[in-house]
């Protein structure tokens, strides 16, 4: 099938080489030249596994093409819109960027065609949406099909998703969306990978729910380490024990420093702003108190270091080991781990952060944070090691080679990630969260 895909990052990048991989023929758009100049050329623009493999293979099978131009998406029957939807400056979803994809698309359209939303929306906007394509192309259809992608595994959750979710409008109109898209994704679909075919509106709703739940468990997490920490109790071993109960299950339920990235942060708040602006805002009143704990981690982590150095960070040499917002990413948007470094180097701290992918895009955002090569780098004469992205690398470090390169062996584990009776054999000075 001939599809294109409008919004080449995260999301949009790893989906149109998928669909190549597939089978199909894809037109893949971003109104950003030099991604669309790397992703010609082979080059993932950032760090994802399996990405510049399934971009080699879409690539060399001849059925992908980028471009910046928006008319070549002509003659495609299906085009996914996977634009961003960023944190406005009222909280709320920026839609600049989906209303201008749509605008680029409208005149393009054929029909029969189906128009397939993917990014995170505001609950209406897909009603919203429809109405436009109706009336530029009233045989043309708007469907939702939320996307679920995790950074670090985003092609295996492409192809092979948990679940597929259609939203498409009632009557004949959606049952052709849904063959339609059934045909997109059929190798998964005879794989037995379930599909949920609803209303727009709800399938809008799946999505930023899923999110504002995921959201709500971390920091329901957190809060338990606030009152592990003063009761003198152990929050992950708490974890464990509830985990087990089916009901609860241990996923997403790691204590430390909160979560960040380009979708839970600013999700919850553009769905707290979504129900004020429909008059139930109380109904979401919690996800406040989701956010508040999260960014409460941060200081916590910052006033830790200041104890842990005996008072002050000012001029004692701090290793940061990680700065993405979670590992196998270079995404640094809301990183936690990169917050924390600046607020340390603001404080006077001397800062050498290390991560294994997101030193470049750290840099961009903040250039006053000091990037090195190596962890090694980091480490050597540091009066402090601060663990804050779970990478592998840092999870199977040998303290006692790191205790060699230290001033001082003190490390703050903001994610317990670490192997705390190593470290401490080591001779090491272990903090771990809420623990
Ligand atoms: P992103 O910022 O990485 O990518 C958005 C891309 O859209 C950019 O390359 C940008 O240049 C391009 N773009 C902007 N306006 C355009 C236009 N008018 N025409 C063509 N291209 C345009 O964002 P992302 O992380 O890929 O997220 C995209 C959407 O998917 C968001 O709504 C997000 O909430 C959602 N989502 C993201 C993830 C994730 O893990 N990143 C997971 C699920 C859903």
């Amino acid at each position: 099938m001939r599809i294109s895909v409008i919004g080449c990052g995260y999301l949009g990048a790893v989906h149109a080489a998928s669909m190549a991989t597939l089978g199909h023929e894809v037109v893949a758009v971003d109104v950003d030249p030099v991604k669309i100049g790397q992703l010609a050329a082979g080059q993932a623009p950032f760090f994802e596994p399996g990405l510049p493999e399934t971009l080699g293979e879409a690539l060399a099978s001849g059925r992908i093409e980028f471009t910046t131009d928006t008319a070549r998406v002509a003659g495609a029957r299906v085009h996914f819109l996977a634009v961003g939807t960023p944190q406005g400056p009222t909280g709320a979803a920026d839609m600049t960027h989906v209303d201008a994809a749509v605008t680029d698309l409208l005149p393009h359209l054929a029909p029969g065609d189906l128009v397939v939303g993917k990014s995170t929306v505001p609950v209406g906007t897909a009603a919203r949406l429809a109405e436009r394509v109706r009336e530029v192309q009233p045989e043309a259809t708007l469907v939702w099909n939320p996307e679920f992608l995790r950074e670090g595994f985003a092609v295996q959750d492409t192809v092979a998703p948990d679940r597929f979710v259609y939203g498409v409008p009632a009557g004949e109109a959606g049952a052709r969306a849904v063959a339609v898209l059934d045909e997109v994704y059929a190798q998964a679909l005879a794989a037995g990978i379930p599909r949920l075919v609803v209303d727009l509106p709800t399938s809008e709703l799946v999505k930023i729910s899923a999110n504002a739940f995921l959201a709500t468990k971390i920091s329901f997490i957190n809060a338990m380490a606030e009152i592990a920490e003063v009761a003198g109790a152990d929050v992950t071993a708490l974890a464990d024990a509830i985990g087990h109960d089916d009901r609860i299950g241990r996923k997403f339920l790691n204590a430390g420093l909160g979560f960040g990235g380009g979708c839970l942060p600013k999700d919850i708040r553009a769905f707290q702003a979504r129900a004020d602006e429909l008059g139930v805002g109380q109904s979401l009143g919690f996800l406040a108190e989701v956010d508040a704990i999260n960014l409460r981690r941060r200081a916590h982590v910052v006033t830790l270091a200041g104890e842990l150095l005996g008072g002050s960070v000012e001029g004692r040499r701090v290793a940061v080991l990680g700065l993405a917002f979670k590992p196998n990413s270079d995404d640094v948007r809301d990183s936690p781990a990169l917050d924390i470094a600046a607020r340390l180097v603001e404080l006077g701290a001397s800062v050498r952060a290390y991560d294994p992918a997101a030193n470049h895009t750290a840099a961009r955002v903040r250039p006053e944070v000091a990037t090195v090569d190596s962890a090694g780098e980091a480490l050597r004469d540091a009066d402090l090691v601060l663990v804050l992205t779970e990478w592998a690398e840092f999870r199977e470090l040998d303290p006692r080679v790191v205790a060699e390169l230290v001033a001082a062996p003190v490390v703050l584990d903001g994610r317990n990630c670490l192997d705390r009776d190593a470290w401490t054999a080591a001779g090491f000075t272990v903090r771990g969260m809420g623990r």
